[in-house]
């Protein structure tokens, strides 16, 4: 695999789909290519899109389904997970273009992808704002020497942001 072929497989032959009428790619995309979507941060894991292109009328339209696995911490133990997502996008070209580069569309998708928050767990504990034990792994002699057993509890709950 040389960077040329790598490149090219975002871009696409206008006339070839307004021929087909419509005209389906899947990709397999090697993270690295797309790792300008996370700036200094390893965080692209596994990436493929599904694209189907409808030359309708006078445009072209492309429906995109991007699938990715993102390396991301736990916004409340910090722990290291692989979450996989996906997102859909569309877009409309010209009839008369002459060539599609899709590559711009999965690169946006891919940067909206990560979540403002994720959990390793719906339960997840989270650290001890004391010690900073990972109370997933049992409590820290501090929890039930400073917090209530009702102040413990509530830190299960779901949902609610324990830093
Ligand atoms: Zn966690
Ligand atoms: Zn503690």
């Amino acid at each position: 695999m040389n960077d040329k072929n790598n490149e090219n497989q975002f871009v696409f032959s206008a006339s070839e789909i307004r021929q087909a009428g419509t005209y389906s790619a899947e990709l397999n995309i090697l993270p690295s290519e797309f790792a300008d979507a996370f700036p200094g941060r390893d965080v692209l894991k596994k990436l493929s899109a599904s694209l189907e292109f409808n030359a309708a009328g006078d445009e072209i339209l492309l429906n995109g389904k991007i699938s990715a696995s993102l390396a991301l911490d736990c916004s409340r133990c910090g722990k290291s997970i692989i979450k996989s997502f996906s997102d859909v996008f569309d877009e409309s070209f010209p009839y008369s273009v002459e060539y599609i580069n899709v590559r711009e569309n999965i690169r946006e998708t891919v940067s909206l992808m990560e979540p403002m928050k994720v959990l390793c767990s719906e339960k997840c504990k989270g650290r001890c704002p004391h010690c900073g034990k990972d109370l997933n792994e049992g409590k820290c002699s501090c929890v039930q020497e400073n917090f209530s057993p009702f102040a413990a509890l509530k830190n299960f709950r779901p949902g609610k942001k324990m830093i």
